[in-house]
C-alpha cells in the first residue's frame, strides 16, 4: 500500500499480544483487520519473537488478508534483523526509536546496520520520536545551547524542539546511509495535546516525508478518546499526516479494535475519509419522553454497521458516504433530517404520535412509533437501491 502525498490517509493499529505467540496474535490482527486497520504494527522484542514472524506472515497470507505488518524494534533491532533474514523479509516496515538505539558512537553504529538492513532488505521505515525515549545526546545539546541563549525557552520547550531535531537528524542520516528518502515516514509523538500539534507542525515544515500521527500514552475510555481527537484533529484539518494511530488503553476485556473505530470515526467527522454512513441523532432532552428514541438510533447505529458490509460486497458505490438522521422531536428533527440524505423524525412530548420521514430534503412518509423500525429500515434499503449505482 502506499501513504502519503494524494493517497488516503491510512489507518493503523497496534497488537497488545505476546508476539511469540502466533495465534494470538494473528487472531489479533484479523480482529484490527476486520475492524479496518490497514497496517497492522506488532512488538519485535527478542529472538523468540522474530522467529514467529514468518509464521505469522503465513497465516495471514493464508487467510488471503491484503494487510501490511509492522516490526516495532526497540535496542536490539539492527541484531534482531540481522539474526533472523526471515523476519526481515516477512515484515513489510520497521519501525525504529532512535532514542532506543544506545548512546554515543553506539548509537550511530546500530542506527547505521538497522538502516543498512531496510535496504538491503528493500524495506521502508518509520523513525519514530517519542518524548519518553528520547535521545539524550539530542536534548543535552539544545538544553546547552538554551543555557547560553540570552532569552533562554521553558525546559519543555526545548524538550519538544529536541523532539523534532532527534526525527530531522535521523531523517538526514537515514538518507546518508543510503536510504531512499521515498522509504522513510515519521512520527513525534508525545502524551499531551498542544505539545504534540506543536511538534508535528514543526516537523511537517522541516521535511517533505510523510508523518505517522499520535498521541501517544492516550489514555483510558472517554479521556483517550477525547484526546486523541483534539490532537489528530487539528493536524488532519491542515492537511498534516498520512497515517493515523490512536494508542487507547483498552479496559480489561474490552476490544482492541475500539482503536481502530475512534481512528475511523474520527477521520469520518472530518470529512477526509468515509467507511460508513453516518448517524445524525439529537441527544434528547425533556421533550423525548419515552425509549423509542434511543432504542431507534442505537438500532439503526447497528444495523448500519452490519449492512454497509452487505452494500460494499454488493457493490454500491458511495453508500459510505449517506447521512442518516434520527431525531427525537419537532424542535430539530425535521430541519436535520432535512439536511440529511434520508432521516426520520420522531414525536417529542405533547405532538402528534407520527414519526415524519424525509428523503432529500422532502417529508416522504410517516409512520407510527410502533412500526418506526421496520419502515424506515425498508425505506434505507430502497434509497440505497436507488441512489447508489453498483459498480
Ligand atoms: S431535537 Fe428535540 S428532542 Fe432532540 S435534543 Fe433537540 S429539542 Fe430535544
Amino acid at each position: 500500500m502506499y501513504i502519503g502525498s494524494e493517497h488516503p490517509v491510512a489507518l493503523q493499529s497496534m497488537t497488545n499480544t505476546d508476539t511469540s505467540n502466533v495465534d494470538k496474535t494473528v487472531e489479533q490482527i484479523l480482529e484490527l483487520y476486520n475492524a479496518g486497520s490497514e497496517l497492522v504494527r506488532f512488538t519485535i522484542q527478542n529472538l523468540s519473537m522474530a522467529r514467529s514472524v514468518v509464521d505469522i506472515r503465513k497465516k495471514i497470507d493464508s487467510m488471503g488478508l491484503d494487510i501490511p505488518l509492522i516490526g516495532d524494534f526497540h535496542y536490539n533491532g539492527h541484531s534482531l534483523l540481522k539474526d533472523v533474514p526471515s523476519c526481515a523479509d516477512a515484515l513489510d516496515k520497521y519501525r525504529i526509536n532512535p532514542g532506543n538505539v544506545g548512546f554515543g558512537e553506539k548509537h550511530d553504529n546500530n542506527f547505521k546496520q538497522f538502516i543498512a538492513l531496510a535496504i538491503d532488505h528493500d524495506k521502508p521505515v518509520r523513525i519514530g520520536v517519542n518524548w519518553g525515549s528520547l535521545d539524550p545526546s539530542v536534548l543535552t545539546i539544545l538544553m546547552d545551547r538554551n543555557m547560553k541563549d540570552g532569552s533562554p525557552k521553558s525546559a519543555r520547550d526545548v524538550t519538544i524542539d529536541a523532539v523534532v531535531e532527534s526525527a530531522v537528524q535521523s531523517v538526514h542520516k537515514a538518507i546518508e546511509y543510503g536510504l531512499s528518502p521515498d522509504k522513510i515516514i515519521v512520527s513525534t509523538k508525545i502524551s499531551e495535546v498542544p505539545e504534540m500539534v506543536h511538534a508535528y507542525e514543526m516537523l511537517a515544515s522541516r521535511i517533505e516525508q510523510p508523518l505517522h500521527l499520535g498521541l501517544t500514552e492516550a489514555g483510558i475510555g472517554s479521556k483517550g478518546i477525547a484526546a486523541s481527537s483534539a490532537a489528530l484533529s487539528q493536524l488532519l484539518v491542515k492537511g498534516i499526516g498520512d497515517t493515523i494511530r490512536v494508542s487507547l488503553t483498552p479496559t480489561p476485556g474490552s476490544s482492541r479494535s475500539e482503536e481502530v473505530i475512534v481512528a475511523k470515526q474520527i477521520l469520518q467527522s472530518l470529512d477526509i475519509r468515509h467507511f460508513t454512513p453516518l448517524i445524525i441523532s439529537c441527544p434528547g432532552c425533556g421533550r423525548t419522553t419515552s425509549t423509542g428514541f434511543q432504542e431507534l438510533a442505537e438500532y439503526l447505529t447497528k444495523y448500519l454497521e452490519i449492512q454497509m458490509k452487505e452494500w460494499k460486497k454488493s457493490g454500491y458505490k458511495g453508500v459510505e458516504e449517506m447521512k442518516v438522521a434520527v431525531m427525537g422531536c419537532v424542535v430539530n428533527g425535521p430541519g436535520e433530517s432535512k439536511y440529511a440524505n434520508i432521516g426520520i423524525s420522531l414525536p417529542g412530548s405533547g405532538e402528534d404520535p407520527v414519526c415524519m420521514i424525509y428523503e432529500d430534503g422532502k417529508q416522504v412518509d410517516t409512520t407510527r412509533i410502533s412500526e418506526a423500525k421496520d419502515k424506515f429500515k425498508n425505506r434505507l434499503e430502497m434509497y440505497v437501491k436507488s441512489h447508489y449505482s453498483k459498480e
